[in-house]
């Protein structure tokens, strides 16, 4: 193994990989050192229950991946090994608790019916913001993929200002600014319709009544009506395995099992990296580090600079995730209709206060007693995930903490997730049943997964948060992770961050990692 690269990159998440596939394409040498025992970081597949069943670690949807720059630049050499997506015509539904459901499909006329039954008004705003949807689009998405640099928001602001004028851009800016609850509620008066949409905002910290949240319900209901959801075939580790064999192919390589303890800097320059097993690795020009923003002064000891080194360590996190991966007999016998078991997300999310309440629980500390589940159920359009007729079931629980302080419910005494998570889990596949009668006596094989486990599988999933850090808008944008920095660069000449923590932040959009490539790479 040779010891010395251009780039050294720490962790092997797909930002590492979709950075070093990057550089390597501009004929950088790329070593990548990843402390678990395989990559992947939060995309990864394994038989976690029963042998056949493969359940999608964490990561599941791969809509951010395939519609990301990085893709369009790479998707054709990452079909080459091997990557293939499955379309999801039906992206995502909430059950009610009085019964009834509510969906969106990429058959507009068949979402318009379903939110009509509940409002009129609201099926013909629906078709109002479909149609607007692709002008919004333009400016939304080029917002999110830019660097947060001086140059690149004035150009986003100019474009924008061009073609909306002064009161256009100002109606923009407000949306930006509203919390999912305000937008939802101004928009819509179906609360049936405002909970199915706000439900996405609880995939990150967006609890209803958080600033800058409405965003997301807005893109994930836009764009699941335009395009559907996006899994990889066969699993969610397809895009890794086409990423590490492209990197490969180019003269890359991947160490696994590789823990990094220090990132070896003087006199204010990165030259590389030691290992916990004392072996050190020099980088020629750069130190790519995809750890938690929280994690670099322990990398590093101080970068010298105070200030940054003191917003690293109150990087904020948001509240944690508990999974459950299930082998099922069979997809759950949805009590609100048989047409749930056709899409891919089933959220049982009630209302708007319930999110909210949930959230506050989560943050103060205290198990949520009535959580927000998402059901993943990706069998129902990739049947290669199980054997034959079986399914798998990959569940969310929304949001809890992961420091325990109490229980809501007052039921839970625990404070340890090793001895909450059965308790909790518990309580999730209650609310399930609740949903779903029945569907506790499909589960043939079940994983557990608190967010302590989340942790220890992967630090970056600091207290079992899955998105690597808040996006509330003080630490969102040009603030991510801290102004200043949010193109990666560190006080540390050759010191480059990447991952989740840095914009455009968690998913698996690759932004974070292919941005800084081009930037180093010079495009
Ligand atoms: C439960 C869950 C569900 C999710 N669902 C979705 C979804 O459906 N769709 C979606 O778009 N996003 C989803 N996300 C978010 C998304 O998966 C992540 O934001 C994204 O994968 C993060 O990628 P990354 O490259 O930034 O880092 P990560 O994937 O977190 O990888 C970082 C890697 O660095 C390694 N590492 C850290 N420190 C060191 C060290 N010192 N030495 C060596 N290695 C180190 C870690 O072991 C890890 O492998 C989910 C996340 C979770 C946890």
């Amino acid at each position: 193994m040779a010891q010395e690269f251009d780039a050294v990159i720490i962790g092997a998440g797909h930002n590492s990989l979709a950075c070093a596939v990057h550089l390597a394409t501009r004929g950088w040498s790329v070593g990548v050192f990843e402390q678990a025992a395989e990559p992947g970081g939060a995309v990864r597949t394994g038989e976690y229950t029963l042998p056949g069943f493969r359940h999608d670690w964490a990561a599941m949807n791969l809509s951010l991946f395939a519609g990301s720059g990085f893709s369009k630049n790479y998707g054709a050499a990452l079909a080459a090994h091997g990557l293939e997506f499955v379309p999801v015509s039906k992206p995502f539904a909430s059950a009610f608790p009085d019964g009834r459901w509510l969906g969106v499909s990429t058959d507009a006329a068949e979402t318009v019916a379903g939110i009509a039954a509940y409002s009129p008004r609201d099926a013909e705003t629906w078709q109002a913001l479909a149609q607007a949807f692709p002008g919004e689009a333009e400016h939304l998405f080029a917002l999110l993929a830019a660097p947060m640099k001086a140059h690149a928001i004035s150009s986003f602001l100019w474009r924008l200002w061009r073609a909306r004028k002064a009161g256009g851009a100002l109606d923009m800016a407000r949306f930006l600014a509203m919390s999912p609850r305000a937008w939802l509620e101004e928009t819509f008066e179906s609360p049936h319709l405002r909970a199915t949409l706000g439900a996405w905002g609880m995939h990150l910290d967006f609890a209803p009544d958080i600033a800058g949240g409405a965003l997301f319900p807005y893109l994930e209901a836009m764009a699941g009506q335009a395009f559907g959801m996006v899994l990889g075939k066969g699993g969610a580790d397809a895009m890794i395995r086409a990423m590490v064999a492209e990197l490969q192919a180019r003269g890359g390589q991947v160490v696994c099992g590789a823990r990094v303890a220090r990132v070896l800097h003087a006199g204010g320059k990165a030259s590389g990296i030691e290992l916990a097993d004392g072996s050190r690795v020099t980088a020629r020009r750069a130190v790519i580090a995809n750890v938690a923003p929280g994690a670099l002064n322990g990398l590093t000891g101080g970068t010298g600079n105070a200030g940054f080194d003191g917003r690293m360590a109150a990087f904020r996190h948001a509240p944690g995730t508990m999974m459950l991966h299930l082998a099922m007999d069979g997809l759950p016998d949805w009590a609100a209709g048989e047409a749930l078991k056709s899409f891919a997300y089933v959220h049982l999310a009630p209302s708007l206060d319930q999110m909210a309440r949930t959230y506050a629980q989560a943050k103060a500390g205290l198990l949520p007693d009535e959580p927000v589940i998402v059901v993943g159920q990706p069998t129902v359009f990739d049947p290669s995930r199980a054997p034959d007729g079986k399914h798998v079931l990959w569940m969310q629980v929304r949001m809890v903490p992961g420091v325990i302080l109490g229980d809501a419910a007052g039921q839970i005494s625990a404070t340890d997730w090793a001895q909450a998570a059965e308790p909790m889990a518990d309580r999730a596949l209650s609310i399930l049943e609740r949903y779903a009668p029945g569907a506790r006596d499909r589960i043939l094989g079940q994983r557990i997964v608190s967010p302590a486990a989340l942790e220890a599988d992967n630090p970056n999933l600091v207290g079992g948060d899955q998105v690597c850090g808040s996006h509330h808008l003080s630490q969102h944008f040009l603030f991510r992770p801290a102004r200043g920095y949010s193109d990666g660069s560190t006080p540390i000449a050759g010191l480059y961050l990447t991952g989740a923590g840095v914009w455009p932040g968690g998913g698996t959009g690759a932004g974070p990692g292919f941005l800084l490539a081009q930037k180093l790479a010079g495009k």
